[in-house]
């Protein structure tokens, strides 16, 4: 009998294995993860030694109980689970983008475990829509005449161009044709909506004659599209929407911007980059305007449509909308967030997004000495952990060359190396993100929520002793 027969012999058997694991910690696990964790794993023993390269097979029963318990508990975990983000991303897309404040969390909850009259109306008892919550609300702030909101951003633009442009032409210059994160294009997207997508201009310039050269009967629509993640410099020009308006008005037809991240404040009083507020876009006589709930605005994941009430009236119309539908949960968190920002100074405080962008460095700073105190004597710390600037970013695709002034904890890796580490960051119960810049672990405090900070700590205490005992 060869290695490889003697092996498969010695794997454990399911019910023995069943029986064997004394698996009682007090946390509660269905009987069903138990079974199909200890069958993955003997499966995944197997498949290492029928592929005979070498690895560590298990020798005692102790052994075995340690890699069964460990599945059983990462079978039994929740998939979506908290991180801790030392990215000093802020709108980070693939950590959840903006995260609620203390008031949309709550009502949230209040919305989910209770009854609510989203299409109720209390003042008549008859049907109403969910729309009309939101709606007025975002209208007092944009200063549009009519709102929608839908699922997403990408939704909201896919929705606004079936409704205005299918099967007829709209207009777009060749250096707006963008691509978002996950796969959002705009040629796509477009075609998608049944809208024809005539290109005008160059990628770095594109003038108002170049729209007036191909406008016709069959334009629908003129569409601007901001360039969020990326910078055309050097010999640019883009026609401004108000332009664009002026072109539209003469020829009888509409203009729609897609702002991506949309802000209703400007920041740059913060040292942010001067963006269009949606404010500023609806001012300038646009007939919609597109934006995400979960970008600048700092609300959950939702698209805002604005614009001209005949034209929202025909949106709210479309069949595809009832697909691209917002739901109760956001509806509910949204309403908070938009409430916010009646006044920007407490919006300011009250939604994560926007005081995290704006905190100034000596803020961040102070938040690293507090750490590094509670850590214990900065002796003991100094081999390990220092604190040093750094440079955090908006997220989002949202000004993307513009940086942050922050301060990072600094990790020195030692033996096990700084992708070594980041890794073992991954896999704890609660994991921390980390950057990973000249072979040190770097965790901008930018992010560190004020609930991360005793997990933080409690993990950075553990790196430390893990680096003196490597
Ligand atoms: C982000 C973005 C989108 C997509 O928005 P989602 O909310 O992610 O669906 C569309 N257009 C622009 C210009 C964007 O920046």
């Amino acid at each position: 009998m060869n290695d490889k027969n003697k092996l498969l012999r010695k794997l454990p058997k399911v019910d023995f294995v069943l029986d064997e694991l004394a698996y009682k910690n007090g946390v509660y696990v269905p009987l069903a993860i138990i079974k199909s964790a200890v069958r993955e794993t003997i499966g995944k023993y197997r498949k290492l030694i029928l592929a005979e390269e070498p690895f560590k097979f298990p020798k005692t029963s102790d052994e075995w109980n340690l890699i069964f318990t460990e599945a059983i508990d990462k079978k039994n975990r929740l998939n979506l689970q908290r991180v801790v983000n030392g990215t000093g991303v802020v709108i980070h897309t693939n950590l959840g983008r903006s995260l609620l404040g203390k008031q949309s969390m709550e009502a949230l909850q209040n919305a989910a475990s209770h009854y609510t009259n989203l299409e109720f109306d209390l003042s008549t008892g008859k049907r109403g829509s969910r729309y009309s919550l939101v709606e007025e609300i975002i209208c007092d702030l944009t200063g549009a005449e009519a709102a929608l909101v839908v699922n997403n951003n990408a939704a909201a633009v896919l929705l606004s161009l079936n409704t205005l442009s299918f099967n007829q032409e709209t207009i777009v210059s060749r250096g707006q044709l963008v691509e978002i994160g996950g796969s959002f294009r705009i040629p796509d997207v477009m075609s998608r909506s049944g809208a024809r997508m005539v290109e005008v201009g160059a990628t770095n310039r594109t003038h108002l004659f170049d729209y007036e050269n191909v406008i016709h009967e069959e334009t629908a629509l003129l569409l601007k599209v901001h360039t969020s993640n990326f910078r055309v410099i050097g010999f640019t020009s883009e026609v401004p929407v108000h332009d664009l308006v002026i072109l539209g008005q003469k020829h009888g037809v509409p203009v729609m911007e897609d702002l991506g991240s949309g802000s209703l404040i400007d920041l740059s009083p913060w040292g942010l980059p001067k963006e269009p507020t949606v404010q500023e876009i609806v001012k300038a006589g646009a007939d919609v305007v597109t934006f995400s709930g979960d970008k600048l605005l700092g609300g959950p994941q939702a698209g805002i449509i604005v614009g001209k009430k005949d034209i929202i009236a025909r949106i709210k119309k479309n069949p595809m909308n009832r697909a691209l539908r917002i739901d109760k949960f956001t509806l509910a968190s949204l309403e908070t967030v938009l409430r916010d920002y009646y006044d920007f100074d407490h919006a300011l405080q009250s939604v994560p997004t926007l005081s995290m962008l704006t905190a100034d460095a000596d803020t961040i700073k102070k938040k690293g000495h507090r750490i590094l105190r509670r850590l214990g004597g900065a002796q003991k710390v100094k081999n390990f952990i220092g604190l040093q600037e750094t440079v955090s970013r908006v997220g989002g695709g949202a000004m993307p060359e513009h940086g942050l002034a922050s301060w990072a904890l600094v990790l020195q890796p030692g033996d096990m190396g700084a992708s070594g580490f980041e890794k073992w960051f991954r896999s704890l119960v609660v994991p921390l993100i980390v950057r990973i810049e000249n072979e040190k672990m770097i965790i901008d405090l930018r992010t560190i929520l004020e609930d991360d900070i005793p997990l933080l700590i409690d993990i950075l205490k553990q790196y430390m002793k893990k680096g003196q005992e490597g």
